[in-house]
């Protein structure tokens, strides 16, 4: 199959062709239809967090169908629509795994980092951490959501704010940003948007449903969708 691998920090990734994988125990082989990209994959990319696998195939956002599963695979079928994320798999038995807290595992395989991801024609995923993606949401809609998404989710949901509370967002035309700021719409919060804005990202924000925005890149600290903001 044809991967687009890291070969050597620094230097743009190479398409190449590698070997199929073959998934095993808990394992699924999804054919990819759609991979999003995460700074983290440059960061990986770059060597900036060191050097685990090389060559490897970066990639945490992909989104497929299944076409193999390992022996021991109960949850996931042939022909499923899953999606891979960061977090390809955790020990499972540590106090953290067992507390709710696989993230934090240290002995977690990171997909696209540790293990190969998702910029290649196929990708394996782990059944126990693989997202099943829901249909009437598109395989590009469903990409970001498994790294971007999830992470800002989280940190909103970890905030645990009443709903109608004012809530910041810094970086809010970011690839986490534009995700947080409509999940804090949706959950019923007043969304203040902190980022350097130009014309376009300044449209994008308000369209996402920010109620203020306060463009560091300016002087003038504040510019107001339905009122002013003191
Ligand atoms: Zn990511
Ligand atoms: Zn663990």
């Amino acid at each position: 199959m044809q991967a687009y691998q890291v070969t050597e920090h620094g230097k743009p990734l190479e398409r190449r062709q590698v070997a199929k994988p073959i998934p095993t125990g808990h394992q699924v082989l999804a054919k990819t239809t759609v991979s999003g990209v995460c700074h983290t994959d440059v960061h990986v990319a770059a060597g900036d967090w060191g050097t685990l696998k090389l060559p490897l195939t970066p990639g945490h956002e992909g989104v497929g169908v299944v076409e193999a599963v390992g022996s021991e695979v109960t949850t996931i079928k042939i022909g499923d629509r899953i999606g891979v994320a960061w977090l390809g798999s955790s020990c499972m038995d540590c106090y953290l795994c067992k507390d709710g807290r696989e993230n934090m595992c240290e002995n977690q395989k990171q997909t696209g980092f540790v293990q190969d991801g998702s910029f290649a024609e196929y990708f394996i995923a782990d059944e126990r951490f693989a997202a099943k993606i829901p249909s009437g949401v598109s395989d590009a809609e469903a990409a970001p959501v498994l790294c971007a998404g999830v992470t800002s989710y989280k940190a909103l949901r970890m905030a645990n704010a009443p709903a109608g509370a004012r809530i910041v967002i810094a970086g809010a035309c970011g690839g986490l940003g534009h995700l947080a700021i409509q999940y804090a719409k949706a959950m019923g919060y007043e969304v203040i948007a902190l980022d350097v804005f130009d014309e376009a990202k300044e449209v994008m924000t308000k369209e996402l449903g920010a109620d203020f925005i306060i463009n560091l890149g300016r002087r003038e600290k504040v510019s107001c969708r339905k009122a002013q903001f003191h």
